[in-house]
């Protein structure tokens, strides 16, 4: 499937756009202002995989805290581009701390709030200013939460006058995509390149999403960030946000991915990053991490074991990856299976590069082991995890080529 041509983007050494990989992305929930939890969930959330990491950059406290930041990611050996969420006072702050501006390697405006009426423009071009002196790029996300209310009750007042009005969701999608595309231009006006403008247009609803982007994206080259916003928690968030991205990365649409995940209290914030990861590896689209094909067990498997082997290897494969990345080439691509019984396990453990087929109820309590389609060998007893878990180490360590 081909993706959409996009001016390719440098945000501080990531491509985003022009035909590479799609960049998965991630957002903060700490208070900016401290820098030592900042740092810490920035790590976190690199360290998960997340290839960009934007903070709210909302207070003078949070822009003099931008710089101590990074330099403790730097500290650490963290050296992922941050990018500054700017709303309100964006223009204030970038221009009174330009160690702030210095340190971030992107800006994202807001052109619905980033000032009213006559201070709008001069607010704006004061921003990208500051991107152009400390050669930036800049992302414009209009959100339908916060759009340009002047633009939608004038385009609201135009449709009226017609003969046949729109529907007034048709005009607010418009208005969306009429101010990222009228504020990039303006951006490029003042003297910034394609190559350094990101938009995205976000909304909470999927098919709201899907059509404002796929008019976003017939309407020009700029590299685009996907993201369903506010989407909500747990499984809602996800399906929510897997239904509406992969509709529009299956046409080619979307440069860049964030999923706005609302966390449990007290929950783990890499978990957007893992969900973002996954939707673009089980389409296919990038590899991050070797995944366990397990079946979902029914009456046959009425033990926990086969719930709990494939768990155990999920969980033990994602612990290994980090090193085995580091060690080998293409390991992120090995496909697993744990399968509950001989109905589908050896023939679905026959297609993964390693695949176990568990005893279902009433069979013989052994477990078929298939590597590369053939069966090697036969594992019984208490042992099973343990020795299919060497028995990925060994074909890890045969098959991929060590870098050099
Ligand atoms: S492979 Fe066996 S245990 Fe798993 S769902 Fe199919 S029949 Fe049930």
């Amino acid at each position: 499937m081909a993706r959409r041509k996009s001016v390719a983007v440098d945000i501080g050494g990531v491509m985003v756009g022009g035909g590479a990989p799609i960049v998965v992305q991630s957002m903060t929930n700490t208070d900016t202002a401290d820098a030592e939890g900042t740092a810490a969930q920035v790590e976190a959330l690199h360290r998960a995989g997340s290839e960009l990491v934007r903070i709210t950059v909302d207070r003078e406290a949070a822009a003099e805290a931008v710089p101590h930041i990074k330099e403790k990611l730097l500290a650490r050996g963290v050296e992922v581009p941050l990018v500054g969420d700017f709303h309100y006072i964006g223009h204030k702050l970038l221009t009174k701390y330009p160690d702030c501006a210095e340190a971030l390697d992107k800006y994202r405006i807001n052109p619905g709030n980033v000032g009213f009426r006559e201070k709008r423009d001069k607010q704006f071009s004061t921003m990208i200013e500051v991107a152009l002196e400390y050669d930036r790029p800049v992302r414009i996300g209009v959100n339908w939460g916060s759009l340009d209310q002047d633009l939608l009750a004038h385009m609201m007042d135009e449709n009226a006058k017609q003969a046949d009005p729109l529907d007034g969701n048709d005009v607010m999608h418009e208005a969306l995509v009429v101010s990222a595309i009228e504020n990039a231009k303006r951006a490029e006006e003042l003297g910034m390149g394609r190559d350094k403008i990101v938009l995205s247009c976000k909304v909470s609803e999927v098919q709201s999403l899907i059509s404002v982007y796929s008019e976003l994206a017939r309407r020009g080259d700029y590299a685009l960030h996907l993201g369903l916003t506010e989407a909500g928690m747990g499984s809602k968030g996800v399906v929510a946000s897997t239904a509406a991205l992969s509709v529009l990365l299956q046409q080619g649409i979307g440069d860049t991915i964030r999923i706005s995940l609302t966390p449990e209290p007290g929950g783990d914030r890499t978990q957007e990053v893992v969900v973002a990861q996954q939707i673009l590896q089980t389409m296919g689209f990038r590899a991050f991490m070797p995944l366990v094909t397990a079946c979902p067990g029914c009456g046959r498997t009425t033990s926990t074991t086969f719930q709990e082997l494939a768990n155990k290897i999920q969980g033990y494969v994602r612990e290994r990856i980090p090193e085995w990345r580091e060690i080998y080439t293409g390991v992120e691509e090995m496909q697993l299976a744990v399968m509950g019984c001989i109905v589908n396990g050896p023939g679905e453990s026959k297609h993964a590069d390693i695949g176990i087929s568990l005893p279902g109820t009433g069979e013989e309590p052994a477990a078929p082991v298939f590597v590369d389609g053939e069966k090697t060998v036969t594992l019984r007893g208490k042992g099973i995890a343990e020795e299919f878990q060497k028995i990925i180490d060994d074909y890890v360590e045969a098959n991929y080529e060590k870098r050099a």
